[in-house]
């Protein structure tokens, strides 16, 4: 059986039809490990039972506790934490048929949108490996990218999932805050966290996300609200009002914005009507994002204290160091009112923002990042690289909007382009509705096929 490029739903079908056996795929998945890990760095951690036959193998970002795996956020402070149980999203799709088949590599403790902050080394970009996949979800990128994985699970704070989706050219979705638990994910910032499927295809995202989603007594900021059936509104007629503004195109690189445009064209020509509207500068949304997210991270970091979670503090690096520093700095007495309360208005500015865009659009479109990806070591010449290279996914964590990237071509240099899709929140569907729609009108320019070429089997 040709394993190759099939999608999760595909290879799903095939599992519950018993044409293959988790037996097979696990022993090819294992595999590709074997051939193409040591090029990549992208798992740092493999789970040593194969699963139960009828089950999925599914790879994790290594900040999900995992119930009997090391679990080390890529940070050698939690060097021989072993998870004492599994996060929410573990269980659920532990439930949904899947096994726990690897750990993946990540920025240390999320922070940073390269994947070198790494304490267990850089992952590498499967289309050139002398650039950086993105980050922080780099592994998951990387290894949904290469196939030695069919999809992948990754985690998105202020761009962690589109970042690298959109340098690696997977499709990445960031659900709206509250849709999925964050529950056993390692707190990055609290208020930002966004558990979400990395994959080739729109409808493994869709699958993937209607078993993670939904209210979780274990994690208070978990909305109720019913989950939808997200495959079976994959095909709906939907003709949509795209919202373009002017502010997410300021300083994007312009083979990129050109790929934007072409990708417009062609949802124009689908039916979908454009609109130009206004926003508010992302620059805003960094800044707010930059102080809350520091804030945040100083507190949630400080339970790493070396009495109860391995390794002690002086095992933190630099990256955290500064972010802490800066997050303790914005929380202190007489600083407090100027930065984080401030910064707390801005959001609010933010939100209210996207509420009256949304009364009149269906969706924004933007590009993921300002350019393709970078080179290995560029991150250490900017002081916030993390953020700048996020700048236009951070509004919608600021929001709380749920958000996809999609693959949109390749540029001069065969790196792929990435395009964003922000919806309305708890309006998934239709994000992913119109990627999919996408998805079979273009097969994204056979991107995949392509890169598969190298990665073969
Ligand atoms: N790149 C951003 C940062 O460095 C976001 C990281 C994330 O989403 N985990 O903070």
């Amino acid at each position: 059986m040709n394993i190759l490029g099939k999608s999760y739903v595909e290879l799903l079908g095939l599992l519950n039809s018993k044409k293959i056996s988790t037996k097979e795929l696990h022993e090819y998945f294992s595999k590709r490990e074997k051939k193409y890990n040591k090029e990549l760095n992208v798992f740092l951690t493999l789970a040593e039972n194969p699963g139960v036959e009828g089950e999925m193998p599914l790879a994790y970002k290594d900040n999900y506790n995992t119930e009997g795996i090391r679990t080390t956020a890529s940070s050698k402070v939690l060097d021989s934490y072993i998870s004492p149980y599994d996060a929410t999203v573990v269980e659920r799709l532990k439930k949904s048929k899947t096994y726990v088949f690897g750990k993946t590599n990540l920025d240390a403790w999320a922070h940073g949108a390269s994947t070198e902050t790494s304490d267990y080394g850089a992952t590498k970009n499967p289309w050139d490996t002398s650039r950086v996949p993105g980050g922080s979800s780099g592994g998951s990128a990387a290894a949904t990218a290469s196939y030695l994985m069919p999809a992948t699970i990754g985690s998105d704070t202020g761009g962690s999932i589109r970042c690298p989706a959109s340098w690696c050219g997977v499709v990445g979705l960031k659900p709206t805050y509250g849709r999925v638990s964050r529950y056993g994910v390692i707190a990055m910032g609290s208020s930002f966290d966004c558990p979400g499927p990395l994959s080739w295809h729109v409808e493994d995202c869709a699958l993937l996300l209607s078993h993670m989603a939904g209210f979780d007594p274990y994690d208070a900021t978990t909305s109720s609200k019913p989950v939808p059936a997200y495959m079976e509104k994959l095909n709906a007629e939907k003709k949509l009002k795209i919202g373009i503004a002017e502010s997410f195109f300021e300083n994007v690189d312009k083979e990129v914005k050109k790929k934007i445009e072409e990708a417009l064209e062609i949802l124009r020509k689908m039916g979908h009507i454009e609109k130009k509207i206004k926003m508010l500068n992302p620059k805003h949304a960094l800044s707010a994002y930059t102080i809350l997210q520091r804030s945040e991270v100083s507190s949630n970091l400080g339970r790493y204290d070396g009495i109860r979670y391995g390794n002690d503090r002086s095992f933190f690096k630099e990256e955290a160091k500064k972010r802490i520093m800066l997050g303790t700095y914005t929380l202190s007495h007489g600083y407090y009112d100027q930065y984080y309360k401030k910064a707390q208005k801005v959001r609010a500015l933010i939100i209210e923002d996207f509420k009256k865009a949304f009364d009149d659009v269906d969706i924004i479109i933007a590009p993921s990042t300002p350019s393709t990806a970078v080179k290995l070591g560029e991150f250490k010449k900017y002081p916030f690289f993390g953020e700048q290279m996020d700048i236009l996914n951070e509004p919608a964590n600021v929001s709380g909007i749920p958000s996809i990237n999609i693959p949109v071509g390749l540029d001069s240099k065969r790196l792929p382009v990435g395009m964003q899709i922000m919806g309305r929140q708890f309006d998934e569907e239709t994000i992913l509705n119109v990627s999919y729609k996408f998805q079979r009108e273009t097969n994204f320019f056979n991107m995949r096929e392509t890169l598969l070429k190298k990665y073969h089997d």
